[in-house]
């Protein structure tokens, strides 16, 4: 039998990725579980395309009577965001890939890294709130943790190359995103249309708002810093437009090992699967001489704030990063909304880290219990600014 591979959110962009590599690699991969949020028609091809034993709606306005497109499903259908935790704890299951946004695949993580399991790692969130308690959740159950973002899969395989105490510092490669050259007027003002035009990579609408602010960034160092137990200031970002360079470490005899590869997210979700094996893959060779250069610059914190307040929240660590996290989906939902200019996701994230002080060794519920909180703060700020500005309009 193969290797039993669960889907955290299968109809998301890494998600539907993942089943293009489960196809391509063959019976020695099985597809048992697969979810979706909402979107219920993809979630039915796929599970009528991958035959898994589970199928699941994580949203929770589906009921059994309501989801008429997965009727002919034969195997296990699993309703509400406790789904998934459900899956992370069936003992027949292997590998489980969290492909869902944000912490909502936390408590499953947990559970998985508990029952010894093979954790692969998309969304960051969860390393970011709760990367110490997990990490050591993994090492208890004897659980591995393999990261699917491309930089630290980058970094991942560098490692390779070396022990862990001969590194000196890890490298993470950023494109810049959008507005790289743009003047921090038109930054202030963007758009959610100019946001979303990412140059390299395809990505969901939240990430590549991140990729934006370069808040996604902030959030790998503070991913990195847990998969590869190294303190914040060996940790450093370089801006690199291309994103053929994923990421570099640089061990203590002064070698850099990079790696590249053409921007395709199946590399690193392959790599995740079959590590510690390489297997034949479905991207496209990189053809450097047709690229002809590779550029490189420092990232200017004065532009992309957010990650001069990220490192900030990474280097106070304990709460710190939750608030960052949980302020920043906030704010990044209501510029998705329209509701605020760019330039107001990275004063709402401040402002709350400002309000808040930082406790360290917190359980569980207290992380989740802070992350509601910086929730709140923000749609109090949100909600201050909109009777300033209705006031100011009155008069
Ligand atoms: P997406 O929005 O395309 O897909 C998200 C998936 O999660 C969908 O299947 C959706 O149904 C499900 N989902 C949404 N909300 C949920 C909830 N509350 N509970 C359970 N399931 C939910 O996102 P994506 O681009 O595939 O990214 C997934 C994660 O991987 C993100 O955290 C992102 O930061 C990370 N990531 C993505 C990329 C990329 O290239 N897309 C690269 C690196 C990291
Ligand atoms: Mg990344």
């Amino acid at each position: 039998m193969g290797k039993r591979v669960a889907i955290l959110g299968s109809t998301g962009s890494i998600g539907q990725n993942a089943l293009q590599v489960l196809a391509a690699l063959g019976p020695e991969y099985e597809v048992a579980a697969l979810t979706t949020h909402s979107r219920i028609d993809l979630l039915a091809e796929q599970v009528r395309r991958f035959q898994p034993q589970i199928a699941a709606v994580t949203h929770p306005d589906f009921s059994k009577g309501n989801i008429p497109a997965l009727d002919g499903f034969r195997g296990q259908i699993l309703l509400g965001p406790e789904a998934l935790t459900e899956i992370a704890s069936q003992e027949d299951i292997d590998i489980i890939l969290c492909a869902v946004v944000g912490a909502a695949g936390l408590p499953a993580l947990l559970a998985a890294a508990q029952a010894g399991k093979r954790l692969a790692i998309a969304n960051k969130e969860p390393l970011v709130i709760a990367g110490e308690l997990l990490t050591r959740q993994a090492a208890a159950g004897g659980a591995e943790i393999l990261p699917i973002d491309s930089e630290h899969s980058a970094v991942f395989q560098a490692l390779q190359a070396g022990r862990p105490e001969e590194v000196r510092r890890i490298v993470l490669t950023a494109s810049g995103g959008p507005f790289l050259r743009s003047r921090p007027e038109e930054i202030e003002q963007a758009t959610a249309a100019q946001a979303l035009a990412h140059p390299t990579w395809r990505m969901g609408p939240k990430i590549t708002v991140d990729s934006a602010t370069m808040v996604n960034k902030a959030l790998e160092v503070m991913e990195a810093r847990w998969l590869f137990g190294l303190p914040v200031d060996k940790i450093d970002v370089l801006i690199h437009p291309e994103s053929v360079i994923h990421s570099m470490v640089e061990f203590i005899d002064g070698s850099v090992m990079a790696q590249m590869g053409t921007p395709d997210m199946k590399t690193p979700i392959q790599y995740a699967l079959t590590y510690p094996q390489r297997k034949p893959g479905l991207s496209k060779g990189l053809q450097l001489e047709t690229l002809g250069r590779l550029t490189f610059e420092a990232p200017d914190l004065n532009r992309f704030r957010a990650l001069a307040v990220g490192y900030e929240a990474a280097r106070l660590g304990g709460s710190a990063p939750v608030v960052f996290n949980a302020a920043n989906e906030e704010a990044v939902a209501a510029f998705l909304e329209g509701r605020i200019p760019f330039g107001r996701i990275i004063e709402l994230i401040e402002q709350c880290l400002q309000n808040h002080s930082v406790q360290t060794h917190l359980s569980l519920e207290a992380l989740l219990e802070i992350d509601r909180w910086a929730r709140q703060e923000v749609h109090r700020n949100l909600e201050h600014r909109t009777v300033l500005t209705s006031q100011k309009e009155n008069r």
